[in-house]
């Protein structure tokens, strides 16, 4: 199995994991309830996607 020959220094790890923050999950409002929900699905509220309800709701 290959073994790294040098160990590497705190600097380098920390300069790595530099670009390794993380960043928040996007939304948006459903145009139909206002809910939030995550680009490209169905509102988890009420289903509606892309001007049509994909996904029955219990009340309809
Ligand atoms: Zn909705």
């Amino acid at each position: 199995m290959a073994v790294p020959k040098r160990r590497k220094s705190h600097s380098r790890v920390r300069t790595q994991r530099a670009h390794k923050a993380m960043t928040a999950v996007q939304h948006q409002y459903c145009t139909s309830c206002g809910a939030p929900t995550l680009p490209h699905r169905a509102c988890p509220a009420c289903g509606h996607y892309q001007k049509r309800f994909y996904v029955k709701s219990e009340e309809s």
